[in-house]
């Protein structure tokens, strides 16, 4: 143990320092394919220096299903199920097998080593197919993963018997999960086919190390199936067309039913995450007893679960009586929270084909809107239209049609170039003077490294300038950030559309002038006293008249309430 721990310690601390040196220096897909190479070989180094030949055995053929996961993912379309029913079956003839199964009144099912070979393999090559059904959903794997290593260690370490080899996979599980996985593998990320298939045979392994020393059959079996509970069902399902067909039938029925439903990405993979990890610790309890530290486990599961399931609950009653787009005047607003409409604008950057507009409207766009037809026109053909402005927010609630959330334009900025800078999407920047967008761009690269930039231009130039969209294409940006005030920004993106290609474009208004630091942003008490308006106006005087906007806002939507005024304008029904 001293030996696995002198090595294995060491080697959290070289990883971590460095990738994080090397985070710095590279660009995203250097540093992508560094961080798996490294991964790979402290997997294997562990081995070699502080593991036994079985571990060592396990980590070779896990190494080998990783290299199948890199061919998989430059000919996704053969049958790979098969290849890993091969690893599988090489694995059951020369490593560790599955010999007995424990039933539940004490007694053992020995198998033949026929069906001892059949059953280690199937169980083998299960976990490759199944890690990579889920890596589907973002963060989803990779959670799943920190639950069963967690469990498979705890229940090593609290089993009462010698399990070293058990103890020495699952510590370095949870020790390279935690360092290459954690800080990367966010909700937003996928681990991908080759590390998905490497950690589903070293999941697999380790799970029969324990049975091998000791550990019921059936904690193993139903470990693992507690863990995978919701999944599973949909996958096991398809397991046996699985391995014959090389079509995804897309996983987690549970998952598209939570976001159906209003539910976030993050919470819906936490909410999953729970519920796998309430199921597991529950098994793993019933097979070893009232262990305190289990106990202590459970308990804090089950408080895990209650605070991500009590949030939800609430979300989906509030969203019960709330509409989906709540309308004021001409303008519809989109009732989204922030992680939400992230979750959408990125199948709209994967999938999407031409532009999706997410406008950004606070209370003087929707005074502009029930001016200005054209502008009208363009949010109603927007993808997304979201509440930015505490003002609209609070206008919202008042006419009795509240929006879960305020998504600030500039917020959503910023949490979109993140996910775009990990996922190596190129981003444009278009809008404000030169030098406010040259700082802006400093800016992004200077707090997101990877960020790709595709390219950048002031927002000073004729409307009926053609060659800024075309640039703009030929760039290769899928997300664009557009910054020239409303009503310009949306008008400009709906007229060129045909031009842009195929990307998201985001009107974020006034953005460019805070991210570069030209402008402050109001401090957050501001912010929630509604007051941001006030901040803005101090630092651009020029301003009072648009705000004046403000004042006559006020006034309709009092008007409005008392049932006194109506839009004028008819609205598209949409
Ligand atoms: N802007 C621009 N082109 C123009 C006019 C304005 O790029 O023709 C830029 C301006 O420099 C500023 C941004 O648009 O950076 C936002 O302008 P404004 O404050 O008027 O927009 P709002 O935040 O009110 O939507």
């Amino acid at each position: 143990m001293v030996q696995v721990l002198s090595f294995v310690l060491p080697a959290v601390v070289v990883c971590f320092l460095l990738q994080r040196t090397c985070r710095r220096r590279m660009d995203i897909a250097q540093y992508n394919y560094f961080r798996d190479l490294a991964l790979v070989s402290v997997w294997l180094l562990s081995a070699l220096w502080a593991g036994s030949d079985v571990s060592r055995f396990i980590v070779g053929m896990a190494v080998f299903a990783s290299m199948a996961g890199t061919f998989q993912h430059s000919r996704p379309h053969w049958s790979w199920k098969l290849a890993y029913l091969g690893i599988g079956l090489l694995f059951a003839a020369a490593g560790p097998r599955i010999t007995y199964f424990a039933l539940p009144d004490g007694q053992y099912f020995y198998f033949s080593s026929w069906m001892s070979i059949a059953v280690t393999a199937l169980w083998v090559a299960v976990f490759p197919v199944l890690l990579q059904e889920l890596d589907n959903i973002p963060g989803m794997a990779g959670h799943l993963l920190a639950i069963s290593f967690s469990l498979l260690f705890l229940a090593t370490v609290f089993s009462g018997q010698d399990l070293a080899d058990a103890f020495f996979m699952s510590l370095c599980g949870l020790a390279f999960l935690g360092v290459f996985w954690s800080r990367h593998g966010h909700m937003y990320r996928r681990i991908g086919e080759s590390l998905t298939a490497m950690w589903g045979v070293l999941v697999a392994g380790t799970s029969i190390l324990g049975v091998s020393k000791g550990i019921t059959f059936s904690t193993l079996l139903l470990l693992p199936l507690g863990l995978f509970a919701i999944p599973i069902m949909e996958a096991s399902l398809h397991f046996a067309t699985l391995a014959f067909s090389s079509r995804s039938p897309g996983a987690a029925v549970l998952y598209r039913k939570l976001i159906s439903r209003g539910l976030d990405h993050p919470s819906a993979v936490r909410f999953i995450t729970s519920l796998c990890a309430l199921g597991g610790a529950a098994i793993a309890i019933s097979q070893l007893g009232n262990s305190v530290f289990m106990t202590i486990w459970l308990s804090v599961t089950v408080i895990f679960t209650g605070l991500t399931i009590t949030p939800f609950i609430r979300n989906m009653k509030e969203n019960g009586d709330m509409q989906l787009k709540p309308v004021i005047w001409s303008t519809s607003v989109d009732n989204v929270s922030m992680d939400y409409a992230l979750s959408k604008t990125r199948a709209a950057v994967s999938g999407g084909e031409g532009v999706a507009l997410v406008s950004t409207v606070n209370a003087l766009a929707v005074m502009e809107a029930e001016k200005n037809g054209a502008y009208a026109s363009a949010l109603r053909n927007s993808f997304l239209t979201l509440a930015d402005g505490a003002g609209l927010v609070w206008a919202l609630k008042f006419l009795g049609t509240p929006v879960q959330e305020r998504v600030a334009g500039i917020d959503f900025m910023t949490r979109l170039a993140r996910m775009a800078s990990a996922e190596g999407w190129p981003v444009y920047l278009l809008g404000a003077k030169p030098h406010v967008v040259e700082g802006a761009v400093r800016a992004l690269k200077q707090r997101f490294p990877e960020i790709v930039i595709a390219g950048w231009r002031d927002g000073y130039f004729s409307p009926d300038d053609s060659s800024v969209a075309r640039d703009i294409r030929e760039s290769g940006a899928r997300v664009l950030f557009v910054a020239m005030g409303v009503p310009r920004q949306e008008i400009w993106v709906t007229k060129n559309a045909a031009e842009l290609g195929n990307l998201v474009a985001v009107g974020v208004g006034g953005a460019f002038d805070v991210i570069s630091g030209m402008l402050k942003r109001a401090p957050e008490i501001w912010q929630k006293l509604g007051l941001e308006w006030l901040y803005r106006l101090i630092q651009e005087p020029w301003r009072w008249k648009k705000d004046l906007d403000l004042l006559r806002f006020a006034g309709k939507i009092v008007l409005s309430r008392a049932g006194l005024y109506r839009s004028r304008k008819k609205r598209d029904p949409r």
